[in-house]
């Protein structure tokens, strides 16, 4: 748990949000400012900043399988996962999360 990190904070739960899906290891949720229909974020419940950071294979299982825990129960068959790792690539909430984007036609390569 972090101090001032959003994501520990919903995870913890000190910020109210329904959950999608939630195990021992990890949270799914809305993304607050979805860039498609469909646009979830998958988090470990540990603070770990980026994929950098990472190196638990344990979590990397569990956000993998989150993900196909909440396509399961969404009946999602076409989605993308995207992980941005840094801020050049776009991450800004330093608290690994892979966002799962679904229910529109979706560009390659992306921006
Ligand atoms: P990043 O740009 O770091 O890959 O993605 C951060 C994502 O977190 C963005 O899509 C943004 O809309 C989402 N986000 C930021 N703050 C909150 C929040 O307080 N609640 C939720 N549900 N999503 C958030
Ligand atoms: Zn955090």
């Amino acid at each position: 748990m972090v101090q001032n990190c959003i994501f520990c904070k919903i995870a913890n739960k000190e910020i109210p949000t329904e959950l999608i899906y939630e195990d021992n290891d990890t949270v799914a949720f809305n993304d607050i400012n979805p860039t498609a229909p469909t646009h979830i974020l998958v988090i470990p419940k540990k603070h770990i900043e980026s994929l950098n950071e990472l190196d638990d294979k344990n979590i990397m299982a569990a956000l993998l399988n989150t993900v196909k825990e909440v396509t399961k129960k969404l009946d999602i068959k076409n989605y993308r996962t995207v992980i941005n790792t840094g801020k050049e690539a776009g991450q800004e909430v330093f608290h690994i999360h892979l966002h799962v984007i679904s229910g529109r036609p979706l560009k390659w390569p992306p921006g």
